[in-house]
């Protein structure tokens, strides 16, 4: 029915030019009331004024959306619109959190260049390793969370286990008691026991009782003991 549409055409221009009128309105109405303060207060006031006006209307304008919708179901179009998306979380990766696989005294120094004497070869050699104390069967933790990569028996290190970090890191653990606690693709996570304290590395016979314990990243020895103090510096 074209009378119906008319209408409806009449109402809805009506109602645009009453909107119209009214935010023109208040524009001016804002604006004199700033002229007004400038004269009496000074431009800067009436800046502070209309910067605390604007600061207003937008914090109103970002609550907007949420109570729009709090009814729930029935939310119109156009508030959907308006909704700004959440801004999602960074997937910055948590740094690794490093725990001593053993405490106690290190027996064996790390020495990645300059070679130490081995008395179990008799001879020099460069040890990219910490040798850490232990009692007989005292427990041995993974440094970190991860998977693991390795369990196997080595003729020069006895039995060993290799575990995979986030960021290219590796662990070795030689010389253990057992392997029979974790498997290769084992997740563990950090502190969780993996063995227990040998003194099955041919290698490094001639020693107490000890852990051998390598970390590497991408291939390339690292002292664990730096990894441990920029951890506890960081978390200071
Ligand atoms: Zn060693």
């Amino acid at each position: 029915m074209p009378e119906v549409f008319h209408k409806l055409f009449n109402r809805l221009s009506g109602t645009w030019m009453t909107l119209r009128a009214k935010a023109h309105g208040a524009a001016m109405t804002a604006w004199r009331w700033c002229k007004a303060l400038s004269a009496s207060l000074g431009y800067y006031a009436a800046a502070a004024a209309l910067l605390a006006l604007l600061g207003t209307a937008s914090h109103a304008y970002r609550l907007a959306p949420e109570e729009r919708t709090e009814g729930g179901g029935g939310a119109p179009m156009a508030a959907v619109a308006l909704q700004q998306p959440e801004p999602t979380p960074s997937a910055t990766p948590e740094p690794a959190r490093w725990v001593w696989p053993l405490e106690g005294e290190i027996l064996g120094e790390y020495a990645e260049k300059e070679p130490v004497w081995s008395a179990t070869l008799m001879q020099w050699q460069t040890h990219a390793a910490l040798d850490i104390a232990g009692s007989p069967g005292e427990a041995v933790v993974a440094c970190a969370d991860g998977t693991v990569k390795d369990a196997w028996s080595d003729r020069l290190w006895g039995n060993t286990i290799a575990i995979e970090h986030a960021d290219g890191w590796q662990s070795v653990y030689a010389g253990l008691n057992t392997l029979r606690l974790v498997t290769p693709g084992d997740e563990v996570s950090a502190g969780q026991v993996i063995s227990s304290v040998g003194n099955s590395s041919a290698c490094e016979s001639e020693m107490a009782w000890h852990l051998h314990f390598e970390v590497t990243q991408e291939g390339e020895p690292v002292d664990f003991r730096i990894l441990v103090e920029a951890q506890e510096r960081a978390t200071d």
